[in-house]
């Protein structure tokens, strides 16, 4: 069994230790400040008599340090060193997932925690729904100023049975033992959790969330950082704000709603302007060739536009030949003249002016090379047309 030194000091990191089994890479000890990770929690990194422990775990009632190359034996007595940069980010980490999630269920009742991952670079907590941003800066704010409160954080153990229970967040089901331990961030937040944390919250320095993202079926994932990665992504996202308000010509406290109108004045147009283009398309001439009746064009319009008024056309027997006024271009030949190849046309067109498609014979569509000309697609089908039309 390996004694546990992190359980009862999250801080002490050197230390002196016994190796009492190895197998392969993998080395266990008398007594161990490797947290093995656990409660969301990364595990630690660091040295076994110099040699870097890439991983650890746990197995049953003992610590394995995996540590490639270490040559050590039974009985020796050895110096282990912890990544204390490593251990100290992840431990203020869980701490600040500890109190913004506590801040976040004060605002949104009844909102559950299905995951947590402190890493040391990426740290999130996953809730059961999305909470806007005016919530997330709520909680962040009480977070920050709880830490400038410095608050005790503080660690106790119950028992299992024990109805007080009740009153804490615990996912008692994923917690093994019938100890369980207990953290409670005075008057601020209290959870069971067996992981390590900060003594006083001053230590965690500064909390920002920076991204909320849906994690799928499970809720949505709020990402956060701490200490001066914290300060540095806050800072970087009030100047890229301060630019898209400039951008926008708006103050920056006005720029959420320059933006909403400029999409709403953005989506108007974008309407008005495939009305105008159904309404050019429509009206285009009817031409005849050898007596046939063939409507083509290049139209600033969508495909989509094109497509339906060349179905339409073709429903009556026209020639449709049709170009949309766009680089690169996308381009239809439809026919109700069952006398027409419209798939031989186009692809035979396409492959001399550029471009690429295919389709059935009563109706093909494709694209344009960037910078290839629509009107010459065009000219160039209806001439087609013309020929197949005359030779009859
Ligand atoms: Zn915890």
């Amino acid at each position: 069994m390996t004694e546990e030194i992190f359980a009862h000091d999250g801080y002490l990191t050197e230390f002196e230790a016994v190796v009492s089994a190895t197998d392969g890479d993998w080395v266990s000890l008398d007594c161990t400040a490797f947290y093995p990770g656990g409660g969301g929690q990364a595990h630690d990194k660091g040295t076994i008599r110099g040699v870097s422990v890439e991983k650890v775990e746990r197995r049953k009632n003992e610590i394995w340090h995996l540590c490639p190359g270490h040559g050590l034996e039974a009985g020796d007595k050895i110096w282990c060193s912890v990544d204390w940069e490593r251990r100290y980010e992840l431990m203020k980490g869980h701490t600040a997932e500890h109190m913004l999630f506590g801040a976040l269920s004060r605002l949104v009742p009844d909102l559950n925690i299905i995951k947590i991952d402190i890493e040391y670079g990426d740290k999130y907590v996953v809730i059961d729904r999305d909470v806007s941003w005016d919530v997330i800066s709520d909680a962040v704010a009480s977070v920050n100023a709880a830490i400038e409160e410095n608050l005790s954080v503080l660690k106790s153990s119950m028992d299992r049975d024990d109805p007080e229970l009740e009153h804490i967040r615990a996912k008692l089901d994923r917690i093994e033992g019938s100890e369980i331990s207990v953290v409670e961030i005075d008057g601020f937040d209290i959870a069971a959790c067996s992981g390590l944390h900060v003594m006083e919250t001053e230590e965690i320095g500064f909390v920002f969330a920076d991204r909320r993202v849906s994690s799928g079926k499970d809720g949505y994932a709020i990402h956060f950082k701490v200490g001066e990665a914290a300060k540095r992504v806050s800072s970087e996202l009030a100047y890229a704000c301060l630019k898209v308000s400039d951008a926008l010509n708006s103050k920056p406290s006005d720029a959420e709603k320059a933006a909403a109108n400029l999409l709403s004045d953005l989506n108007g147009t974008r309407a008005m302007l495939k009305k105008a283009g159904k309404a050019l398309v429509t009206g285009a001439g009817e031409k005849r060739i050898s007596g046939a009746a063939v409507r083509y064009g290049v139209f600033p319009a969508d495909i989509d536009t094109l497509a339906e008024a060349a179905e339409n056309w073709k429903a009556e027997g026209h020639t449709v030949i049709l170009a949309t006024d766009s680089d690169p271009s996308y381009v239809i030949l439809a026919s109700g003249d069952e006398r027409i190849d419209c798939r031989k046309i186009l692809t035979d067109v396409l492959s001399s002016v550029g471009g690429k498609g295919g389709g059935k014979k009563d109706f093909s569509r494709g694209g344009l090379l960037k910078g290839s000309d629509p009107t010459a697609f065009v000219e160039k089908a209806a001439d087609a047309v013309g020929d197949i039309l005359s030779s009859l």
